[in-house]
């Protein structure tokens, strides 16, 4: 997969953002409070990356940090949260490791009141904070830049970033969307669904196969043609109320509904 270079982008800006910074006048503090948001966009971008092969085609096209991580904790429970990265000899019990660093996050809470924060500078005063005079004051705009500048800085002291660490399930859908799918991200009830169309893949277990293989099989149901009785079957996603389904073999068209079935006997 080709990276873009997201990471010199955001420090691009950052750097920007601290000589806006260091000027210190009203004008240039507000645009350095843009810059920051590029930054903190750039960086969330950056760590999307290694997390697109298993999102939702539709997740790239979101930029808030809260749409982005929040798209990312939907597969890894712990996207939001720093990390370090070590190496230690198999079968060690914690003993002998070599540290590599820490992968720095910013977690959803974070990056949501902050960026949100940003933004707040980032407009006109409106008509009601001119009337009541409740402007945001350049010293408090000041003070919260160079509070995310703190943060954004330990970012990029670590040069452990990017990481996606699992175990996988690897799949490729009919679609032709090849995609993972984290073990432990979803339910197996529910199945493995394609990020791009839709469809549900179950995990087909071979107990009796050393080393437990497995493989997956598209979540079909089957339908008998009510006029010449073929078997047909329909992706289990693409069942909808008020679907029209054609038989396969004579034509014949039936339509999905949703019923009432009388319980108790009554
Ligand atoms: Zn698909
Ligand atoms: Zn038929």
């Amino acid at each position: 997969m080709c990276k873009l270079n997201l990471r010199s982008l955001a420090e691009a800006c950052f750097v920007r953002a601290k000589k806006l910074i260091a000027k210190g006048d009203e004008y240039s503090v507000r645009y350095a409070c843009l810059e920051l948001r590029f930054a903190m966009e750039y960086l969330i971008y950056q760590q999307m990356e290694y997390y697109k092969d298993e999102l939702p085609d539709d997740a790239i096209k979101k930029w808030t940090p809260r749409q982005l991580i929040s798209e990312m904790l939907t597969v890894d429970p712990y996207a939001d949260q720093s990390s370090t990265i070590a190496i230690y000899p198999e079968k060690s019990s914690g003993e002998g490791g070599y540290r590599l660093g820490d992968d720095k996050r910013f977690t959803l809470k974070w990056a949501n009141k902050n960026y949100n924060a940003l933004s707040n500078f980032l407009h006109a005063a409106n008509l009601h904070q001119l009337y009541s005079g409740n402007l945001h004051s350049h010293e408090n705009i000041l003070e919260k830049a160079q509070d995310i500048i703190k943060v954004i800085e330990d970012k990029f002291s670590s040069h452990i970033f990017g990481n996606n660490l699992g175990v996988f399930y690897n799949l490729e859908c009919l679609c032709g969307r090849k995609f993972n799918r984290r073990q432990g991200s979803f339910r197996e009830e529910d199945g493995i669904i394609c990020p791009s169309c839709g469809a549900i893949h179950d995990i087909v277990r071979d107990d009796t196969a050393i080393g437990g293989k497995f493989s997956y099989k598209r979540r079909q149901i089957l339908y008998k043609c009510l006029s010449c009785e073929t078997d047909n079957y329909i992706d289990a996603h693409k069942i909808s109320f008020g679907k029209i389904i054609v038989c396969t073999k004579c034509g014949n068209k039936v339509k999905i509904i949703f019923a009432l079935e009388q319980l108790n006997g009554k």
